[in-house]
């Protein structure tokens, strides 16, 4: 027997007619590209974004048709998404950051039609648009006034173009199933891959992150997304905050600790999400000025592992809580985020910084097992460490186009290519990525342990932990350092202040001191390239 309630299908433009509904006055702040601060309402975006949807399809864009955006967190950004969404087409976030060789080629992959692009990226698009063969329009995200005189063909400025519309425009409706979001991760090895979101998966995945012991969103929270809409979804902020009906503050282009601070002084931001870097930036601003934070009241930081100092600073000097999260593009991309279990709630000190350090436990809706490379599950233990496999409604099936194959298991896992373990009250720690572990005679080293212990002393601004050969062992661990500023630790210093704190067999055979570190276009440590550059490095040890 099949139950009778109504079908209602999850579809995105309900969040922002939801919003509309019952929040229509609650602000959009946005620091604008031009420049000012820019006030809106989720009523404004509502209205915007309908004519975007009837302009688009006045262009001849339909159902399935993928529509691209250059662009920063701006209100602009989100009106365009829920458009696009809004007839059935696609939105495919690009990130700015990677080589202009791999947007082309990734926007080629996708077949994108148009793009949405910031004032920022016209001269970047200028360089690529020639070699996109399916481009057929550019939308510059400003108004006449700001236009800039572009080598750029079938250019129009976005109020321009959507004041030819009236709004007078009713959603498409389709399947949950189909498409609304597109965005590929930035293939550290290999061609990037597509990952493919759902109007279901996306609406799920907001309901997910807003739950009270995941992201707690409500609203009565004023949410500053620094985490950019073209990493991984903004971590689901675009759809989450409009369903919550929560504040939102767009950074546009400005990411430094002054920028930001200004942001969540001047607007009264209690919840924050951005990678680690970005933290760092902040608290180095608050101590240099001595500014505090009265309104914020936590922060999540992800997309690589969150060192322990950035945790105490937030939580013992500002009294901010920190929640640690993981996840992937190809989770929509919330997987796991440390919010405490009543039996860990009354933890203080060092004690509660162990659980907060782990990457946290799954909400409903994500389940995860860790298994050795026969695909057996291991214990959860809090030491046996394997491959973390994931599924859930917000989990990817495949990759665009059927690359990737090999991660998703045929019993509906999906392989995230991160090595974990899980312990007893089903906290999840990651330990390394599969590719970038150490393995010294048959043991499993992890990079990652080693790389928040080193950025611990107070002279280290970053580490980055690889594995370098060795005759004996296979591989033991060598330890990349950039120095502070004006700072000059030595191998000695290093190496006895993490003396004691891993396994004596874990202890790097040395430490190399170097000016830069590499990164990806997603901020993280890109260890492909540093292996490279220290291929033939003789460790004392060998
Ligand atoms: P990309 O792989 O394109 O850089 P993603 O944001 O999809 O972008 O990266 C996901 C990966 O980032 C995860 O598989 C994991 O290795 C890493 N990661 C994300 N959050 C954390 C975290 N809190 N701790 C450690 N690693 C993390």
């Amino acid at each position: 027997m099949l139950g009778l309630m109504q079908e209602w299908p999850l579809l995105c433009h309900k969040l922002i007619d939801n919003a509309e509904r019952q929040h229509g006055l609650r602000e959009i702040v946005s620091r604008s590209i031009e420049g000012p601060i820019v006030r809106t309402t989720y009523a404004d975006i509502h209205r915007r974004a309908l004519k975007v949807a009837q302009r688009l399809e006045r262009d001849g864009y339909r159902l399935g048709d993928r529509i691209a955006t250059l662009a920063w967190n701006t209100a602009r950004h989100i009106e365009a998404w829920y458009g696009i969404m809004g007839i059935g087409a696609i939105y495919h976030t690009l990130n700015p950051r990677l080589f202009p060789e791999q947007i082309v080629w990734i926007m080629n992959h996708a077949e994108d039609k148009a793009i949405f692009v910031d004032l920022t990226f016209v001269p970047l698009l200028e360089k690529i648009a020639g070699a996109v063969k399916s481009l057929k329009q550019v939308i510059v995200l400003t108004d006449r006034a700001h236009m800039p005189r572009t080598t750029l063909p079938n250019v129009v400025a976005y109020e321009d173009w959507l004041n030819e519309a009236d709004g007078d425009f009713a959603w498409k409706v389709f399947d949950e199933g189909t498409a609304a979001g597109m965005c590929y991760t930035s293939g550290t090895t290999g061609d990037p891959k597509g990952v493919v979101y759902s109007h279901r998966s996306n609406v799920l995945h907001a309901m997910i992150a807003a739950m009270p012991d995941a992201m707690g969103l409500s609203s009565r929270d004023t949410i500053l997304p620094v985490v950019p809409m073209f990493h991984a979804n903004a971590w689901g902020l675009g759809q989450s905050a409009p369903m919550v009906g929560a504040k939102l503050v767009m950074p546009g282009c400005k990411m430094d600790g002054a920028s930001i601070y200004e942001l969540l002084d001047t607007e009264k931001v209690t919840f924050s999400a951005a990678v680690p870097t970005v933290w760092m930036m902040l608290l180095q601003y608050l101590e240099e000025t001595g500014n505090k934070l009265p309104y914020l009241n936590r922060v999540v930081i992800g997309g690589s592992s969150c060192p322990r100092a950035i945790m105490t600073k937030f939580q013992q000097n500002y009294d901010v809580q920190v929640i640690h999260a993981w996840g992937m593009t190809e989770m929509s991309p919330l997987g796991t985020l440390c919010t405490l279990k009543p039996e860990y709630a009354a933890l203080q000190g060092e004690a509660r910084l162990d659980i907060q350090q782990k990457q946290g436990y799954p909400p409903f809706g994500v389940e995860m097992k860790v298994t050795d490379d026969d695909n057996k599950a291991q214990p959860w233990d809090g030491k046996t460490f394997g491959r973390l496999k994931v599924r859930g409604p917000a989990v990817a099936r495949a990759y665009y186009g059927g690359a990737g194959a090999e991660q998703f298991d045929e019993d509906g896992w999906f392989d995230t290519g991160d090595v974990a373990h899980i312990d007893a009250g089903g906290y999840m720690q990651i330990t390394d990525r599969a590719k970038d572990v150490i393995k010294s005679g048959g043991e499993w080293i992890s990079t990652i342990d080693l790389e928040n212990l080193a950025v611990g002393h107070p002279d280290v601004a970053e580490a980055a932990a690889i594995g370098v050969q060795h005759s004996k062992w296979g591989e033991r661990p060598l330890l990349v350092i950039v120095a502070k500023p004006g700072k000059e630790p030595t191998k000695a210093d290093i190496l006895d202040f993490m003396d004691g704190k891993v396994a004596k067999w874990w202890m790097p055979d040395d430490v190399a001191f170097v000016g830069e570190i590499p990164h990806t276009a997603t901020g993280k440590i890109q260890k492909i390239t540093l292996r490279k550059q220290f291929k033939d490095y003789r460790l004392p040890t060998d």
